[in-house]
């Protein structure tokens, strides 16, 4: 999120508010992907200012707010971005529900990310709600239930740092710093992320290259046939980071058209949302693997690493 703040020059803050309980009982997995749902949401709708995360404990005593009784985690995330007209509040949670009908066209996305928060968030015990003004900014608050927390110690000035624990992402190795060696050829229509990847690219020490749409990257990577064998190595990509909803010719036509030109090289799908069936349908249409967006930086460069290598083993493992 860091990365995505700093790409469009917005302040990114995060505020825990003690006390907080040291451990609450809850799903990490889906918590993390209701909040990264939320903050992509407000690094997405908002062009200048900030985007803050405040996490605080409503104990349970009232008035606690909508958690009710029971000991309840408040994560509020608000942005200074282009809010929500009232008439459009009320149904954003809706599935493939966007503010206005131009949504789509300005920032991309399916309309499916907020429904999907709330029903985890229902999954989870809690609820997510929304106050907005336009031209203000928003905040969602999500509130989820802390579960038992007899003998949890309360800490009454927690500190982010102290709570980053990096195995929790899983990756015991920092990817970033490890040189990616390699030309990358990004497939993708939506400037912000656009730029996120190409900054997370270059950043890994990949070349990069960026075309606007599906027909775009037909063109570049087998559009002059009486080319094909003549096309310098320089010019050839390793990888295509191609993003499947697209203006003009989406990524599933854009690989089908590249697989039956023959084109031979590592496609990597880029989807919105993990949406079950995703998956099989981007490698049908002939993509080698897929990333899920939100992007996770490490996980996208382990990706490119594992094609990298699947491609051409004696690529030392760098
Ligand atoms: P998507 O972002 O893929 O369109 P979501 O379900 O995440 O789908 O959001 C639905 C709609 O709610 C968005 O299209 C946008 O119109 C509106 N929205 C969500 N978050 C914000 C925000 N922080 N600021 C302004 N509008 C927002």
């Amino acid at each position: 999120m860091q990365v995505r703040a700093e790409a469009k020059g917005l302040e990114l803050g995060a505020e825990l508010r003690g006390p907080l309980p040291e451990t609450i009982l809850t799903d990490p997995t889906r918590l993390r992907q209701i909040l990264i749902n939320l903050m992509g949401n407000a690094l997405k709708f908002t062009e200048q200012g900030e985007v803050r995360l405040r996490v605080r404990f409503l104990d349970g005593t009232p008035p606690a707010g909508d958690g009710g009784a029971s000991p309840t985690l408040e994560f509020a995330v608000s942005d200074t971005g282009i809010g929500i007209a009232p008439t459009q509040l009320a149904v954003i949670f809706e599935p493939f529900r966007q503010a206005d009908g131009s949504t789509t066209r300005r920032f991309g996305g399916t309309g499916l990310g907020l429904a999907i928060s709330r029903r985890l968030a229902e999954n989870l015990g809690g609820t997510i709600a929304v106050e907005s003004e336009v031209g203000r900014g928003t905040t969602f608050r999500l509130l989820v239930p802390a579960g038992p927390l007899e003998g949890v110690p309360l800490l009454a000035e927690p500190s982010l740092t102290e709570q980053a624990h990096p195995t929790d992402t899983g990756v015991t190795s920092s990817p970033l710093s490890e040189p990616l060696d390699c030309r990358v050829l990004l497939v993708e229509d939506a400037p912000d992320n656009q730029r996120l990847l190409s900054f997370i690219l270059r950043r890994a020490g990949a070349e990069v290259e960026v075309v606007g749409d599906g027909r775009a990257a037909v063109d570049r990577l087998v559009g002059v046939p009486a080319d094909a064998h003549h096309t310098p190595p320089d010019a050839r990509f390793d990888v295509v980071l191609m993003d499947m909803q697209m203006p003009v010719l989406d990524g599933y036509e854009a690989t089908r058209r590249l697989r039956a030109a023959g084109y031979v090289g590592s496609i990597i799908a880029l989807t919105a949302h993990a949406m079950e069936g995703d998956c099989a349908k981007c490698l049908q249409a002939g993509c080698d693997g897929y990333a899920t967006k939100p992007i996770d930086s490490a996980t996208l460069l382990q990706t490119i690493r594992g094609h990298l290598r699947e491609r051409c083993p004696e690529r030392p493992a760098r």
